[in-house]
């Protein structure tokens, strides 16, 4: 990429959250990922080019240096810092505006800056895919937490039963986010039971909101509709879907066949979730730990519960290490708070400490050391509590952070016998699984948090009319 020739005509949108806006190239498997603020701050929040630059390269410091050595080198690609002409910049943006879903609108992307960064297209699938002439097929989830949490500061005791995803439902659905309940639980997605798992995945195709996307050949193909009202249609997806699913159209036909297509695509986003990290390598023996039920998630009453038990997950899998790694947060908001507290009369005392301990980075491996090495009792030290709060931050990164598995046929199917023709999927596809959006959380968030958390739990409570 020369930055000097960039051209506008050469990128186009690809999606956004609500940090950033990303652009995909329209020949080379790359994508740049632009920062967004608050339009109502657009005139003063620029920052100077300098904060700017600094802020994406703590990002990516955060990345490579914290959060890859913790998820696993395989899962992360760290990207880099790149300036990029203003005046791309500008267009760029004027011409992203109108494929911009309404609900993103609120906040304009950053064109003062001039600061982007670059990362692969994980919507792609880089080595060549035995030349099929298929588009890659990808699947992005956002998991959200996957543990009840476990900590003896929760005084509400619903928090130990119902997960956070599932009392945030009912919170969103009241302040209008969002027009219909999830069913998605992610303590079933986490449970590493494959029928679990797979009743997880058809929610979330159900009801993607902004927890799953698909896209086909890099270009999304199915979530949640910009009309909230209105829901995707399966369908649809379904007919996309045909092409990449010949051995279950020959059995059956119809909407017979639909059903297929549909069990077929949850049972590949299961078991790319269950292996580790590639289709070449082979899926680990389970270990057998109990894991936890959500009374809120539909399977909870359900018979499945009896027969399937918990598995856990294979050690080495993606859902494994991002629970590994939300799991830092063992204190929950509750213990944490009391903590945080504490170091802001710290800090407030002696100003000059902040550096010392590394609060607002820089996130280098004497960060990651300071993460690792904190003591696990309360020793009343300030080193404890900082401890703990980089490990609470480093656990809302994880909580937040998405997973995109991408398929490509093998092209072997066609080749097959007849006979051997109904091929278990994972036989026809290689993929690969990749963790994104794994941006530093800031420290001030905390506080937002804790109110968050109880306003959540307080709605939960009166909407559902239990007490604690
Ligand atoms: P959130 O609101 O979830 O925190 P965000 O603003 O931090 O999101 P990202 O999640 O990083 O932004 O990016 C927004 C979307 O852009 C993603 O959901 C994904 O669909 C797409 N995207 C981001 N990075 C890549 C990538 N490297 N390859 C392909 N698509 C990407
Ligand atoms: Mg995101
Ligand atoms: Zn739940
Ligand atoms: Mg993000």
């Amino acid at each position: 990429m020369e930055l000097d020739k960039m051209d506008e005509n050469d990128w186009k949108y690809h999606g956004e959250g609500n940090k950033s806006l990303v652009v995909s190239h329209v020949q080379h498997s790359r994508v740049l990922r632009l920062l967004k603020y608050p339009s109502e701050d657009a005139e003063n929040a620029h920052q100077t080019t300098e904060q700017a630059f600094q802020h994406i390269r703590n990002i990516v410091d955060y990345n490579k240096n914290v959060m890859k050595p913790l998820l696993g080198e395989k899962y992360v690609h760290s990207g880099e810092v790149v300036k990029l002409p203003l005046e791309f910049v500008r267009q760029l943006s004027l011409k992203v505006q109108q494929e911009r879903p309404e609900l993103r609108c609120d906040k304009v992307m950053d064109t003062f800056s001039g600061c982007g960064l670059c990362l692969p297209n994980l919507t792609q699938l880089s080595p060549c895919h035995f030349g099929d002439h298929r588009p890659p097929l990808c699947v992005e989830i956002k998991p959200k937490c996957g543990f009840l949490p476990f900590s003896r500061y929760v005084t509400k005791e619903c928090k130990r039963k119902v997960c956070r995803f599932c009392m945030h439902q009912h919170f969103k659905l009241a302040n209008g986010k969002w027009n219909r309940l999830s069913r998605y639980c992610p303590l079933d997605l986490f449970s590493g039971s494959k029928q679990r798992m797979y009743v997880a995945i058809k929610h979330l195709l159900e009801e993607p909101q902004n927890n799953l996307k698909i896209f086909k050949g890099g270009e999304l193909i199915y979530s949640c509709n910009d009309d909230a009202k209105q829901q995707p249609d399966l369908n649809e997806l379904v007919q996309h879907l045909r092409p990449y699913f010949h051995h279950c159209i020959s059995l059956y036909n119809g909407h017979q066949s639909s059903k297929a297509i549909f069990s077929e695509l949850i049972q590949l986003i299961g078991s790319a979730l269950l292996s580790s990290g590639d289709s070449k390598r082979s899926v680990e023996p389970r270990k057998a730990e109990s894991r936890q039920f959500c009374e809120a998630s539909p399977l909870h009453r359900d018979p499945l519960r009896s027969v399937t038990g918990s598995h856990g997950l294979p050690r080495d899998c993606v859902l494994s290490k991002i629970l590994q790694v939300q799991m830092l947060d063992n204190l929950d908001i509750d213990g944490l708070y009391p903590l945080y507290k504490r170091v802001e009369q710290y800090l407030e005392e002696f100003p000059k400490e902040r550096n010392r301990l590394q609060i607002d980075g820089p996130y280098d491996e004497s960060f990651l050391e300071k993460v690792k090495t904190c003591p696990s009792e309360d020793d009343g030290s300030i080193e404890y509590a900082v401890g703990k709060v980089l490990q609470y931050r480093i656990a809302m990164t994880a909580k937040d952070c998405s997973v995109m598995i991408t398929f490509a046929p093998c092209g072997q199917d066609e080749k097959l016998q007849p006979n051997l023709v109904i091929q278990p999927a994972k036989h026809c596809f290689t993929y690969s699984v990749s963790i994104l959006d794994l941006d530093p959380k800031p420290s001030d968030s905390i506080p937002h948090q804790y109110k968050l958390d109880s306003k959540i739990v307080n709605y939960y409570l009166r909407s559902t009319n239990t007490s604690q």
